[in-house]
């Protein structure tokens, strides 16, 4: 399989290449050059099977060239055996024909374990083989940077940074990044805001000299592999349902655009998926463009769904290639117009045909909260406030009755206790028996000033496990 860039003039790579590239060099992002197409003789016959070997078939044309079959299938099984849960992802009946999709069963609590335990193993095989060492340097404002060390901690050729705004992520969420021993993992407690630290990892990738040639990798959801990982689970989801027999309709808690797309491109290799929901919080970018085709960046507000809190959704960009006949310059010039003005608007058709694939809702802090409390007093299920959202958005948008319909559960809600306990919910949340112990662990973590040369005089001073590059 080769990947081209959104915009049209980086080279082609094969999968190997794309895992440890971050943005392609003309500043597009990697999408395959080809998508895999499967019958429904070919799905149905995959009813049953545990998630690894869904997970197989579902990715091997990806990965195609790349990895051999039998190491493939020994690192996913070995991936989604860390679950907790023997479904890796179970889904959970609301309502008379609506479903939760609980995500929620990996290490951190959060669905980004899927693509990232995954990503984790994939750098290592790769690097291995190569002979190569890489760093990762990241930022997250709670979920990434639990779920990217998780992934990477028994990685002997990556060595993890991850950048936290310091004093400004939930104890759990610290916790779960912090109380995570090794040579080669770092935790920074940056002294500003989560832009700040972004804006960090975006001047890093930049100019790398502090890597001394030392290549670095992206952890966040530009970075293929992670997309590849979440279309699994509309497969697995569609089959416990009738699927592919019968359509199955997906509601999507999204940010940056990500989980969403993994779901567009399960339609488009032969899913019979009946209508894709764009749930957003207050930050509505996308619910902006689906409603009104106006695409324009607006002032970032703090919610109640922080993992949701963006004003610009990167992956995005990989749907308007699509939209615009994978027209590269398309894609250059659109994206020249935001960077200058903040805002852009697409050609009509290509908006109503947005309009066909997708249905969209934004959903405030109010009445994310309301529905935690309705779901908890109509099924007794304690909902996050991502996942309530998602059913928030089905519940408006729904168009059959008679269709499945499947929410993402994103997050578990002991990640979220403030949503939970404002919705009024009186149950208790209890931590899972692997992380009972989290708040008596000892902590790692260094704090640094909000400086871009000293964040990189530490890596470059640890970044060999511990030791200077
Ligand atoms: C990251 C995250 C999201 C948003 O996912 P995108 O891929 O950015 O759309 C939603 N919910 C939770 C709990 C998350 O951690």
């Amino acid at each position: 399989m080769r990947y081209i860039s959104t915009r049209g003039q980086a080279p082609a790579l094969n999968f190997e290449e794309v895992l440890l590239a971050g943005l392609a060099t003309d500043g597009g992002l990697y999408v395959p050059e080809n998508l895999p197409r499967f019958t429904q003789e070919e799905i149905a016959s995959w009813a049953g099977l545990p998630y690894h070997e869904l997970a197989f078939r579902v990715m091997r044309p990806f990965v195609t060239g790349s990895i051999p079959d039998a190491d493939f299938k020994k690192i996913l099984e070995e991936t989604y055996g860390v679950f907790a849960h023997s479904a890796v992802a179970p889904l959970r009946q609301l309502n008379g024909n609506e479903w939760v999709l609980e995500l929620f069963h990996g290490p951190t609590l959060a669905f980004k374990d899927f693509a990232l335990q995954l990503l984790g193993r994939l750098l290592d095989y790769v690097l291995e083989k190569r002979g190569e060492r890489v760093v990762i340097v990241g930022a997250t404002s709670g979920d990434t940077g639990s779920a990217a060390i998780e992934g990477c901690k028994h990685c002997e050729n990556v060595d993890i940074f991850i950048l936290h705004p310091h004093q400004r992520v939930s104890e759990v969420q610290r916790r779960q990044m912090t109380t995570i021993f090794g040579e080669n993992i770092h935790n920074l407690a940056i002294e500003g805001n989560f832009d700040d630290c972004q804006e960090m990892v975006k001047n890093s990738f930049a100019d790398q000299s502090f890597l001394k040639g030392t290549r670095l990798v992206a952890v966040n959801s530009i970075n293929w592999a992670r997309i590849m990982a979440q279309i699994v689970y509309y497969f697995h989801a569609s089959l416990q349902l009738g699927g592919p027999a019968r359509s199955v309709s997906f509601s999507v808690p999204t940010g940056n655009f990500g989980d969403i797309f993994a779901g567009y491109l399960a339609r488009n290799m032969g899913l019979p998926i009946n209508q894709l929901i764009v749930a957003t919080n207050r930050n509505d970018i996308l619910h902006r463009f689906m409603s009104g085709n106006q695409y324009v960046k607006e002032t970032l507000h703090a919610t109640l769904s922080p993992s949701m809190d963006i004003m610009v959704s990167s992956n995005f960009e990989r749907l308007l290639f699509d939209l615009h006949g994978r027209n590269g310059a398309a894609i250059t010039g659109l994206m020249d117009a935001f960077k200058k003005d903040g805002s852009f608007s697409v050609e009509q058709e290509r908006w109503t045909e947005a309009r066909k694939l997708f249905d969209s809702l934004a959903v405030d802090d109010a009445q994310t909260c309301e529905t935690i409390a309705e779901v908890y007093e109509q099924s007794g299920e304690v909902l996050d406030p991502h996942t309530a959202i998602g059913v928030k958005a089905a519940r408006e948008c729904r168009r059959s009755l008679d269709i499945p319909m499947v929410i993402l559960g994103t997050a578990h809600p002991v990640k979220f206790p403030e949503a939970v306990e404002k919705a009024g919910v009186g149950k208790a949340l209890e931590l899972p028996a692997h992380l009972s112990d989290l708040f008596e662990r000892n902590e790692r973590c260094t704090v640094l000033p909000n400086d871009l040369k000293a964040v990189q005089a530490f890596v470059s001073q640890h970044g060999n496990r511990g030791k200077p590059l």
